[in-house]
């Protein structure tokens, strides 16, 4: 299996992806939608063909599209990447059904842990500690559930992602309207109104476990990641090891998450994710696929994930056993977009002049080049920059020194508030909490 692999997704993902697949000689196909055919992947696949219009809908999320281009390509494997398809279980059994490779888990999981009032159930279940919250979706008495947690708390789409589909609530006589108005956007942006209640942590940390797993129960954790520099619940700076967890408690939750992971008889690389507060870690959801900000943990472990998700897929054993892993230094990622730094309105539009940084310890996962036109359609990451060293202070100061090299006109960047962050005196002394970033920019708003 896994003769020719099928990449369905675009940007700086499906570049990542071509590359493994390139270092295990496996060909590879690209599918892009009408805004794409200039993408870097697009032009170094084997093949590529055209899947649709430039709108998602009718292309990256276009299963029957995809399953056409592996029919047509001979394609017996796909790499969803992330966002897009990477979590559709639909498409995962589709692409299950016909005969070919997901690279990923088995539909059926994804299914439970795409839902994340099942995701919730299970991981109770199974010993990971929760957020305390409605045991499944809302109930027709809200208020009781909502009073026996206290406010402020949290209602959440039970289909939702991508930091959407959340609100929170203070008082008990706003419950019932936000309520309606989360299952209203829920319904619209998911078609899945269901929705439930949580504790709203005040102050707590994002961190989160990546774990590996291949087709023959061996299982590993390949260690944790803060990524609580978060706008709009949106991941912005992102780093492993994460900083001053206790190591009994980082070994108790590592443990849990492996056992989690055995009873879901899962497979491929998985991420669990928790909020952190005072000592306690309160699992919100599982991401069952490769996330954006997999470069740190692989800086810090040196282990190639997205190879070793293709060499899971095709039936081989993980080389590696746990006390292989080990974590080396640490790395810092910035999420560098195609948007103003000050408005954060999105700014596609054609490259001028891109210089990526480079030296000791910097890694770029980009699909940027001269006169590439970055188009209105899409999520506007388009570079990762991603620095390692020693220690943390040493990753920081070279993440600041390659922020100040890498250079991109044409179009508008984050680039000015990334260079700004990473000076912050907040963010170099470790552990600010999700609200940090938002409060700060209310703060100099005001002043
Ligand atoms: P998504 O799937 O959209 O990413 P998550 O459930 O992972 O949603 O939550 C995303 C972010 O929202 C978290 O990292 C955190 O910042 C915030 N959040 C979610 N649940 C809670 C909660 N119970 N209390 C406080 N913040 C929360």
């Amino acid at each position: 299996m896994l003769n020719k692999l099928l990449i369905a997704n675009r940007g700086e993902i499906a570049l990542r992806i071509l590359r493994a697949a390139k270092e295990l000689k496996i060909p590879t196909v690209a599918v892009y939608s009408e805004a794409d055919k200039d993408l870097m992947h697009v032009k170094m696949a084997d093949e590529s063909i055209c899947i649709g219009p430039s709108n998602s809908a009718l292309s990256y999320m276009n299963i029957p599209a995809i399953i056409s281009a592996m029919e047509l390509s001979g394609a017996d494997g796909v790499h969803p990447g992330y966002g897009f398809l990477s979590e559709n279980p639909d498409f995962a059994e589709k692409v299950e059904k016909s005969g070919f490779e997901f690279v990923g888990p088995k539909a059926s999981v994804i299914r439970m842990m795409g839902n994340k009032v099942s995701a919730k159930k299970f991981a109770l279940d199974s010993g990971l500690p929760i957020v305390p919250g409605s045991d499944g979706a809302v109930s027709n008495n809200p208020h009781e559930q909502a009073d026996k947690l206290g406010y402020p708390i949290i209602i959440k789409a039970a289909s939702g992602g991508g930091g959407r589909g959340m609100r929170v609530v203070h008082a008990k006589e706003d419950l019932e309207h936000s309520i309606e108005l989360t299952q209203q956007e829920a319904g619209a942006a998911f078609g899945d109104s269901t929705v439930y209640m949580e504790k709203f942590l005040l102050t707590p940390r994002h961190i989160e476990v990546q774990v590996l797993a291949d087709k023959h129960n061996n299982v590993l954790h390949l260690g944790d990641r803060d990524c609580s520099m978060q706008r709009r619940h949106q991941k912005v700076i992102e780093e492993a090891p994460a900083f001053g967890i206790p190591e009994d408690e980082r070994k108790d939750i590592f443990d849990k998450c492996i056992s989690a992971c055995k009873e879901l008889n899962y497979v491929s690389a998985g991420t669990f994710e928790f909020l952190y507060e005072d000592g306690n870690f309160y699992f919100i959801e599982m991401n069952t696929r490769i996330q954006v900000e997999h470069p740190v943990t692989e800086s810090v472990t040196g282990l190639d994930l997205v190879k070793l998700q293709l060499r899971i897929a095709r039936g081989e054993e993980l080389k590696i056993k746990q006390d292989d892993v080990v974590i080396q230094g640490h790395a810092i990622e910035c999420r560098i977009n195609a948007e103003n730094s000050d408005t954060f309105m999105p700014s596609p539009g054609k490259v001028i002049d891109y210089h990526a940084p480079g030296g000791i310890g910097v890694r770029i996962d980009s699909h940027l080049y001269n006169d590439y036109v970055v188009p209105p359609h899409y999520d506007s990451l388009i570079a990762k920059v991603i620095c390692r060293a020693n220690d943390r202070e040493d990753a920081r100061a070279r993440l600041e020194r390659a922020l100040e090299e890498m250079y991109v006109s044409g179009i508008d960047t984050n680039l000015d508030m990334h260079r700004k962050l990473i000076k912050d005196p907040n963010f170099i002394e470790g552990g600010v909490d999700i609200n940090y970033l938002e409060n700060k920019f209310k703060e100099e708003k005001h002043v």
